[in-house]
């Protein structure tokens, strides 16, 4: 296989090499095999990144909007050419299955940058309220910190819509899964985004991360990754009022309705817990059912989550491919170790393949709601049911929840509906409803501040002016 190692950084519009030997190497979590390196960037390394940033920021900001449009348009025609390889990338960096990498880790974040692209070319319309000209303007030089779990996904929906703004970016991608983020500056580079627009430093969150989170010329800090992260981050940037925009943490219910379509809706949860092997924030992690039709419920679960085929991201009949990393299965193995619900499918002593960093596809029933595998984000295939007996149970039982992300209802369409405005998080999905692209997407409570995806995504990197004439 040819090396996926990469020596240089893209500061400024070019390839630099970095301020340090040092690098960080990358790990195929299915083979445990070492598949290449990228350099460990340096506080140095993001003063130039900043600086490139900094100098790109006016002519970007001032270009017309049909200008950006023109630029993000050649970035998404350069990205999408590459995305068999990226989904090849995502696969071999991170574990996920080909046929799921396909659709999700590349598809995805193609179609979110193509939105992006659209509103860059409308521009933001100017607003009038008595006497004053209300209008949008970019924030300004804008750090992204992105994490492994979605890795080109959460790069483009910070990236896209920041550089649709008029912003310009200092990203800085997971240690994890650095490679995919090496296809979007190829494209950046084929695409020829004018240079300091967009610039990638590799390396770790506490010198990489840290030295961006707390850079005074960052006008503002974009992250997605754990709660105990983004506190960091928000105290860094807190020091000189800088915006921070998080994407946290979930812990998401999915509640089945006695009137709901039952197999579907065990079907559709499982899957939903289990995509990505559990490593998702919107994960439907706890299934709430009423206790009329639970034990059926119960029994369901466990047999889907029993088909789910763990192996290789390369062949065709995975389901479910191994955890991110030997630190990620060990966290979760803790959390099924220590469950105290009742285990029905998977669990710590199922079969696992010879190598990589699997944890099975696990359901514990009767799952108490205060309890730990209810209450925190295991980030792993690990299902928890709960049984509730009426609507105000199951919604009480649904927000107990230091989070507040995602979820589902499942029932007759207007019973569902009703329960879906009573949960307090950003989103919820009535009968299947499928994820959409271009909906705000963000947490209440502990799971951030701010939203992306969409004009609401783009909103977040502007500043809004009133002129008064
Ligand atoms: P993390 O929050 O440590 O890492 C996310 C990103 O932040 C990475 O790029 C990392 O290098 C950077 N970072 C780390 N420390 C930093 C610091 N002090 N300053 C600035 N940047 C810093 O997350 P993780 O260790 O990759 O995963 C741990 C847990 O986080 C997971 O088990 C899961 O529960 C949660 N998580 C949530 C999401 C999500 O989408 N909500 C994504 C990934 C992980």
């Amino acid at each position: 296989m040819t090396s996926l190692s990469r020596e240089r950084l893209y500061l400024g519009g070019a390839w630099v090499p970095p301020d340090s030997a040092e690098r960080i190497e990358v790990e195929n979590p299915y083979t445990e095999e070492v598949i290449g390196h990228v350099p460990a960037g340096t506080a140095e390394d993001v003063n130039l990144a900043v600086s490139a940033a900094r100098q790109a920021f006016d002519d970007w900001a001032g270009l017309a909007a049909a200008e950006r449009g023109a630029a993000l348009d050649r970035l998404h025609g350069a990205l999408a050419t590459r995305a068999g390889e990226i989904a090849r990338v995502v696969g071999l960096e991170l574990g996920t299955p080909l046929k799921i990498a396909q659709v999700v880790q590349a598809g995805l974040p193609l179609t979110v940058l193509r939105g992006y692209a659209d509103l860059a070319a409308a521009g933001t319309a100017e607003e009038t309220i008595g006497n004053s000209l209300i209008a949008r303007e970019p924030i300004g030089v804008v750090g992204a910190i992105t994490p492994w779990n979605y890795p080109l996904h959460q790069v483009v929906a910070k990236v896209g819509a920041a550089l649709a703004a008029g912003c310009t970016v200092v990203l800085k991608p997971s240690e994890l899964t650095p490679l995919v983020a090496y296809l979007l500056a190829d494209a950046a580079e084929e695409a020829g985004l004018p240079a300091g627009v967009l610039n990638i430093v590799t390396g770790t969150g506490a010198v990489v991360g840290a030295a961006i989170a707390g850079h005074p010329n960052v006008d503002m800090v974009s992250f997605t990754g754990s709660t105990a992260t983004g506190r960091a981050i928000s105290h860094a940037a807190a020091d000189r009022i800088a915006k921070v925009s998080l994407e946290l943490g979930g812990k998401s219910a999915n509640v089945i309705l006695e009137d709901a379509d039952l197999a579907k809706a065990v079907k559709v949860g499982v899957g939903n817990a289990f995509l990505n092997s559990g490593q998702t924030c919107t994960a439907w992690t706890r299934m709430l059912v009423h206790r009329s039709v639970y034990d059926e419920a119960v029994e369901l679960a466990a047999k889907t989550a029993s088909g789910y085929t763990l192996g290789d991201p390369f062949d065709a009949g995975t389901r479910l491919g191994p955890l991110a990393s030997a630190t990620q299965r060990d966290r979760v193995r803790g959390f099924v170790e220590r469950a105290q619900g009742r285990l029905v499918a998977g669990g710590p002593d199922a079969p696992l393949p010879a190598t990589g960093h699997f944890v099975a596809a696990t359901v514990f029933a009767d799952v108490h709601p205060d309890s730990e595998l209810a209450q925190e984000e295991i980030f792993g295939p690990v299902l928890s049911i709960i049984p509730f007996g009426d609507d105000d149970e199951a919604v009480t039982i649904a927000n107990n929840s230091k989070y507040g992300l995602a979820g589902a209802v499942w029932g007759g369409d207007e019973h569902a509906l009703a329960v879906a405005r009573r949960i307090r998080t950003g989103a919820v999905d009535v009968n299947g409803g499928s994820f959409n692209p271009f909906a705000p997407f963000g947490g209440y409570k502990q799971s951030g501040i701010g939203r992306e995806l969409g004009r609401y995504g783009l909103e977040e990197f502007q500043q809004v002016k009133a002129i008064q004439r």
